[in-house]
């Protein structure tokens, strides 16, 4: 079989195993790439091949290369690495990332692609999304992979030129019509089949029927805020680096991932409904956790009309809303930012109706978690989500604990 044969053969076993990812697939345009060690994708739908490296692979083994680099792009892990501000130093680390959120639906019936990792070398568990896995896996030792920009959107040094036209490659607005039509394929495959892969099914549910749930919003921009602020690592002498064994003379800094310190300010005024700020309390807790913030990191303020300092409080079970006037939560606010450790993120929870610092806070990120329906907006530089009541009254909410 010549290269162009190879190419055409796997591409066929992977539409005949994956028949929804065909419009992904038939849209790849392959090109040589000697000497990159195997396959790797750019944001266009170019898969690039290491012919030589790849010479005794199977079909098989070319075809789910295939499928895993569409997955890439169609999970939009560029954007996604973009969105979290991804650096160099921490690219292999994303690419084990996003390669786990996509290998866990593979290895249910075929082999991972070569080196390619999968949730548990990352020592967690599958269906993860691949923030989570970024920021709580443990980095791989050793060994590492680059899917190429289709990955993390940072073009390597074999990818070609962004295409001007569409015989080069496929462009960003072509781009969205393939998810978009794969995504379609996806849940009509799971209506009349029932077998679409669990992480797929999960991302053309979303990209199809976005719908305002406030607690998925809440769950992105709370990982990212995380994502972010663990991202940015800093260089320690606090704990030997594992490379020190190369140099027994001299201590080398170790490359250490901040655990992001967080404050919860929550507004206690009458106005607020508890079952709300239950439900908006018990998730913040559970988000935290699953994004790696340890318990003890997180301090809940509380804070209404009553001038004074904000109580800081043990457990969300403590918080008791109490009557009076309208809520100055920039007491609250104040009082966590000046707050020592200084926190990295302070979540602000309340009805809306208060004033606000008149500037941000250096060095802090702000997050507005607005219960009811038409909270009046933050300032600019907080983000909001808005906790809106989607379920029928009389349902019976724990208390959960920071
Ligand atoms: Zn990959």
């Amino acid at each position: 079989m010549n290269q162009v044969e190879r190419m055409t053969s796997a591409r066929l076993w992977a539409a005949y195993h994956y028949p929804y990812l065909a419009s992904a697939l038939f849209a790849i345009r392959f090109i040589d790439a000697d000497n990159i060690g195997g396959v790797a994708a750019d944001e266009h739908f170019r898969v690039y091949v290491d012919h030589e490296y790849t010479s005794s692979w199977s079909s098989q083994s070319l075809g789910v290369e295939m499928v895993h680099q569409v997955s890439h792009l169609l999970r939009g892990h560029a954007f996604r690495a973009r969105e979290i501000g991804l650096v160099e130093d921490d690219v292999f680390h994303w690419v084990d990332a996003v390669d786990a959120e996509i290998n866990d639906d593979l290895i249910e019936n075929h082999a991972a692609p070569v080196n390619s990792a999968l949730p548990v070398d990352l020592k967690l568990a599958s269906s993860l999304f691949a923030e989570e896995y970024f920021v709580n896996g443990e980095r791989r030792a050793g060994q590492h992979r680059d899917c190429g920009s289709a990955a993390h959107g940072d073009p390597r040094r074999w990818e070609e030129p962004p295409p001007l036209n569409h015989s080069d490659g496929v462009r960003t607005e072509e781009a969205d019509l393939i998810r978009r039509r794969v995504a379609s394929e996806i849940l009509s495959h799971e209506r009349s089949h029932g077998d679409s892969p669990a992480g797929l099914l999960r991302w053309a549910n979303g990209l199809l029927n976005p719908r305002v749930d406030w607690r998925r919003e809440l769950g992105a921009t709370l990982r990212r805020g995380v994502a972010e602020i663990s991202g940015a690592v800093d260089y320690s002498y606090r704990r030997p680096s594992r490379r020190a064994s190369c140099s027994p003379d001299v201590i080398l800094p170790s490359l250490r991932r901040r655990v992001p310190l967080v404050s919860v300010v929550c507004d206690t005024s009458a106005s607020m409904s508890e079952r709300l700020l239950a439900e908006a309390l018990s998730e913040i807790d559970g988000l935290l956790v699953s994004s790696g913030v340890r318990l003890d990191a997180v301090r809940v303020f509380t804070c209404d009309a009553e001038p004074g300092p904000a109580q800081l409080v043990r457990s969300a079970s403590e918080i008791t809303l109490v009557g009076g006037g309208g809520t100055d939560l920039t007491i609250g606010i104040d009082a966590a930012v000046l707050s020592v450790p200084r926190p990295d993120l302070v979540v602000v929870i309340t009805d809306g109706w208060t004033p606000w610092p008149a500037m941000a806070p250096r060095a802090v990120r702000t997050l507005a978690v607005l219960l009811g329906e038409h909270p009046p907006p933050p300032p600019d530089w907080v983000q909001g989500v808005v906790v809106e009541d989607m379920t029928p009254h009389g349902v019976k909410v724990e208390s959960h604990s920071f």
